[in-house]
C-alpha cells in the first residue's frame, strides 16, 4: 500500500478489503494511523500463513525502489542469504555441564580426557547446574546453559554431554542422594533439547573423584 506521505507499507492479511479498510479507519497499524489514507498498490496470494510471513519479510527488506519494481511487475531477483560455512575445529570435543566450583574443574577435565579420549573439554559452568536443570524453575538460567551446550555440540561436534554434581556444593547444598536425583532429571531436561549427543551424569565425591 502507498501511504499518504508517499511511503510504502507491506503487510499480510486473509482479507485484503477488510485490512485496507482497517488501515483507513485508523485501526490497522500504528504506522498507517498517521499516514492515512492508504492506497492499495499490489498483492500476492500465498498458499499459507508461513509462506506469507516469509514473503512479507523478504519484501520489507527491499528498498522502496525495488518494492515499486515488484508493484510494476518488473523482475526483482532476491538473492538467498548465503549460509556461513562453519568449520569444525580439529580434535575431539566433549561437553561438561559442571559447577563453577574451582575444586571440580581439573577432576572433570582429567576424567573426561581419560575415560572418553577427549582432546578438549568444553566446560559450561554454573553454580549447581544439576539443580538448575533438574529442579530449578528459572527458565533463563536453563536457556543460558542450553545455548552453551548447543554451541559445543553443533560447532565443536561434541558427541558427549556430561552433567556433574559434587560434594559440598554451594550452588546445590543438597546431599548426594538428592543431588543424584537432580542429575537424573537434569539429563531429562537435556534430552528434551534433542541434541543427538550421548548424555551422562556423574557424581564427584569428597575426595574429588568422579563416580558414575
Ligand atoms: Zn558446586
Amino acid at each position: 500500500m502507498k501511504c499518504s506521505d508517499g511511503t510504502l507499507y507491506t503487510g499480510i492479511t486473509s482479507s485484503l478489503e477488510r485490512r485496507i479498510s482497517e488501515h483507513n479507519r485508523g485501526i490497522g497499524s500504528r504506522y498507517t494511523y498517521t499516514r492515512r489514507p492508504v492506497k492499495y498498490l499490489y498483492s500476492e496470494r500465498q498458499p499459507d500463513r508461513s509462506c506469507a510471513t516469509r514473503r512479507e519479510r523478504e519484501i520489507k527488506k527491499l528498498s522502496p525502489k525495488r518494492k515499486m519494481d515488484i508493484v510494476c511487475g518488473r523482475k526483482v531477483v532476491i538473492k538467498p542469504r548465503k549460509e556461513k560455512e562453519v568449520k569444525k575445529p580439529y580434535g575431539k570435543f566433549v561437553t561438561a555441564v559442571n559447577c563453577m566450583d574451582g575444586r571440580v574443574q581439573q577432576p572433570v577435565i582429567n576424567f573426561l580426557k581419560g575415560k572418553y579420549g577427549a582432546d578438549y573439554v568444553d566446560m559450561i559452568t554454573a553454580p549447581g547446574p544439576n539443580r538448575i536443570l533438574g529442579a530449578g524453575k528459572n527458565k533463563r538460567k536453563k536457556t543460558a546453559i542450553r545455548k552453551c551446550v548447543e554451541i559445543s555440540v553443533k560447532k565443536h561436534g561434541s558427541e558427549l554431554v556430561a552433567v556433574f554434581g559434587h560434594y559440598d556444593c554451594a550452588g546445590n547444598p543438597a546431599g548426594e542422594k538428592l543431588q543424584r536425583r537432580h542429575l537424573k532429571s537434569a539429563l531429562k531436561t537435556i534430552r528434551s533439547w534433542k541434541l543427538g549427543a550421548v548424555l551422562k551424569a556423574f557424581w564427584i565425591d569428597r575426595n574429588w573423584q568422579v563416580r558414575e
